[in-house]
């Protein structure tokens, strides 16, 4: 077996992305890519059938986005992480087309008796049983954060001094750098009310959604637009080129990105819609506007010119801090370190669930509180294992998860925050991968 094979063999997806190294690489390209690389044709395939979910669209419980976004891709990680019992297993029966023509593009496993199904079984056990009321806490929690935030951008266009407003700026954009990590944990849910509440940054529900979930499926692979986004300036797969410009350029590209990071996204939401296959806007696009139309509203000024231009120098001071506070963290949020599975280190298991394990680090002192879990990407591990579940009620499943890790011999890993951003800066420059005996050659 030569070199190139080996790292092929290993790759937990089979083809390079389709569109990786466009210039236009949104959430849409890459759907459009899976749409190719997958082998689904106008179909859903899950697992190595394909099914026509077209007249079910409608009556999905987790809502018809979902379905009309991943139409012709493969949606197995989804389907088993999303779905807990057998019901929708027998359900899908109904649909069923035919068998695909090709295996997988994913080399994930499912066996019955591994350790991802066995963990979901027990999870749904105890779901059964679970106090469910606790997830009042998430939503309390949620719209407090909204309706702070809310009255600070008021209070940004209407203090005098310059010390208050700067106080004001910081203050709204740390609420709405909370405001983003708590509305994921609605993203993942059927539609509400509350996942927009993350468009407040200059991003979109179904937008974030592809974003989010490629995450979420194939973590630190190629696949992963949370991993792309960042390239060329930062890279966190070992496997690509860091030369000297990269890294005289590191410190400095690391800084910028603490204050465009939000913009970069909605550049891309933009480059798709113009030069990409998504030409459509939808409404969603429009919540983020109602941060300036707020303060016009509560501002008790005549609209004119100049004091339109105020109320946007005031929004954009509001993103920057928003941007500050929330790339920071976002950075270092438990995926990027040495010792965690990137794309051509050697995996140990393609079990769905130990993969997930292995790309994941949880973070000492964020799994505290609802507040913390939800705000800072707390109790990550289980939020990438089952990740409809609501934040408030994956403390309740911690043990299960710690019986079954170690029943199976999996280590789940932990560190301080202060170990993940240093850990995260190591990545950033790490080329070493870590191999089963095989060297890799240049
Ligand atoms: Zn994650
Ligand atoms: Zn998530």
């Amino acid at each position: 077996m030569t070199t190139q094979d080996y790292f092929e063999r290993i790759s937990l997806v089979k083809k390079y992305p389709k569109y990786r190294n466009n210039f236009v690489n949104g959430s849409w390209k890459w759907l459009e890519g899976r749409r190719t690389d997958d082998g689904a044709y106008e179909y859903w395939r899950v697992h190595d059938k394909l099914y026509d979910l077209t007249k079910f669209i409608e009556r999905h419980p987790g809502g018809k986005t979902w379905l009309e976004l991943t139409k012709g891709t493969d949606i197995t990680e989804a389907f088993e992480s999303y779905h807990l019992t057998q019901i929708p297993k027998e359900l899908l029966k109904e649909f069923f087309i035919s068998d695909a023509a090709e295996p997988r593009n994913y080399r994930y496993t499912y066996n019955e008796n591994g350790f991802y199904q066995t963990l979901k079984r027990r999870v749904a056990e105890k779901m059964e049983n679970i106090d469910s009321r606790v997830t009042n806490k998430s939503r309390k929690c949620h719209d407090f954060v909204l309706i702070a935030f809310i009255i600070t951008i008021i209070f940004v266009n209407r203090v005098e001094s310059n010390k208050a407003y700067i106080f004001c700026c910081v203050l709204a954009g740390q609420l709405l750098a909370w405001l983003v990590p708590i509305s994921y944990n609605f993203l993942h849910k059927a539609d509400n009310w509350r996942m927009y509440s993350g468009n407040l940054a200059l991003q979109t529900t179904r937008d974030m959604r592809i974003y989010h979930m490629s995450h979420h499926m194939y973590p630190n692979t190629y696949a992963d637009l949370e991993v792309s986004t960042f390239e060329p300036y930062i890279k966190w797969i070992p496997l690509l080129e860091k030369g000297w410009l990269y890294k005289f350029h590191l410190l400095f590209v690391t800084i910028i990105t603490h204050f465009i990071y939000f913009h970069n996204l909605l550049k891309m939401r933009y480059f798709g819609v113009f030069w990409g296959s998504e030409r459509a806007l939808y409404f969603d696009e429009l919540v983020m506007w109602i941060v300036p139309f707020i303060m016009i509203i509560t501002g008790g000024q005549a609209v004119t010119q100049v004091y339109f231009y105020n109320i946007f120098f005031k929004w954009v001071h509001v993103m920057i801090c928003t941007n500050i506070f929330y790339v920071n963290f976002f950075m270092n949020r438990g995926h990027h370190m040495p010792d965690l599975i990137h794309q051509g280190d050697h995996i140990k298991s393609f079990d769905f669930g130990e993969y997930q394990i292995s790309t994941t680090s949880d973070r000492i002192g964020l799994n505290r509180n609802i507040f913390t879990n939800l705000s800072y990407y707390g109790e990550q591990i289980l939020h990438h294992l089952f990740p409809s579940i609501d934040a408030a009620l994956l403390p309740q499943l911690k043990s299960t998860l710690i019986d079954t890790c170690k029943e199976f011999n999996i280590e789940l890993k932990e560190c301080s925050i202060f170990q993940s951003v240093i850990g995260q800066y190591k990545q950033m420059f790490r080329t070493e991968v870590k191999t089963n005996g095989h060297k890799k050659r240049e």
